[in-house]
């Protein structure tokens, strides 16, 4: 006879509201806060869209970290959380991701799918945004027209933007450089480990002269700083980031630059031009 330790009554009672497709936010209204995020994880992994909508809707804090917990990517559950912050702004009853529209937007380490892209061009929620987060999400096969879209709605509004991480290329950039030269509250970038050359980082520097507020950018270093098996040659990296910010001088003062290598595969560190120049271990 085999004995089996029983599901406690908190996992009964999580299966239970998991099951029931007809939840809605009135019923979440009286669930324990502590509960909403194991239930929303596992809303989330199961992908019971119904239930992440509802969850969304009647989120009870003031952050909602989808990021790190969209693993996997699906088209369906992405929706859903998107529609749950719709539904959630749009509540009759607010305290005084409460009436204001979304400030930040934190979507990171995530594969998105171009259909996922293409909700930004439309989610007029997100359309007074402060700070975009997207560091890590991988846009390099992707057309970001959507996102241009955002940024060109955004312009008057945003503070920081981190496209860390994104792997873009000189095309995309290319895309995005009307619309950022607009967005003149800007405060603060990241484009570390992207793919740019030197012609499309200097075409952009150049079209940031009305971004007075800047005060924090960092670039990913040129590619031509690299040799043909991917390895940094250090006198064209210290040589093509110091031409790049003596170039930005003739139209800008930057206060706090940096250009920066990928993380070099033999140390795990990378190389950094600019306030507080370091080189990797194997340079040092
Ligand atoms: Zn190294």
């Amino acid at each position: 006879m085999s004995a089996q330790t029983p599901p406690t009554l908190l996992k009964l009672a999580r299966q239970a509201l998991l099951r029931d497709e007809t939840l809605d936010m009135s019923a979440l209204d009286k669930l324990p806060m502590e509960l909403f995020p194991v239930l929303f994880k596992e809303a989330l992994i199961g992908r019971h869209t119904a239930t992440v909508k509802a969850m969304v809707a009647a989120w009870p804090f003031p952050c909602l970290p989808v990021g790190a917990l969209m693993k996997t990517p699906d088209l369906e559950t992405f929706q859903a959380v998107l529609a749950g912050v719709d539904m959630w702004l749009q509540r009759k009853f607010h305290p005084r991701c409460l009436m204001t529209p979304l400030e930040t937007l934190s979507v990171t380490h995530y594969q998105i799918s171009q259909s996922d892209l293409n909700c930004f061009s439309w989610c007029q929620k997100l359309f007074q945004l402060k700070h975009l987060d997207m560091k890590g999400v991988i846009l390099f096969d992707l057309d970001l027209i959507p996102l241009q879209v955002l940024l060109e709605n955004v312009a008057d509004t945003l503070q920081s933007l981190d496209l860390k991480g994104c792997r873009m290329k000189d095309s995309q950039l290319t895309v995005l450089i009307p619309v950022l030269s607009k967005c003149s509250q800007l405060s603060k970038v990241s484009f570390y480990d992207n793919e740019f050359s030197m012609s499309i980082l200097m075409d952009f520097l150049q079209h940031t002269a009305n971004l007075s507020k800047m005060n924090v950018e960092q670039y990913s270093a040129p590619l031509e700083c690299y040799d043909e098996l991917g390895y940094v040659s250090i006198e064209r990296f210290v040589q093509l980031c110091a031409e790049q910010i003596d170039r930005l001088r003739a139209i800008r003062q930057p206060k706090n630059i940096s250009f920066a290598t990928h993380i070099c595969p033999r140390c795990g560190e990378r190389c950094v031009y600019g306030l507080g120049t370091r080189l990797c271990r194997c340079w040092r």
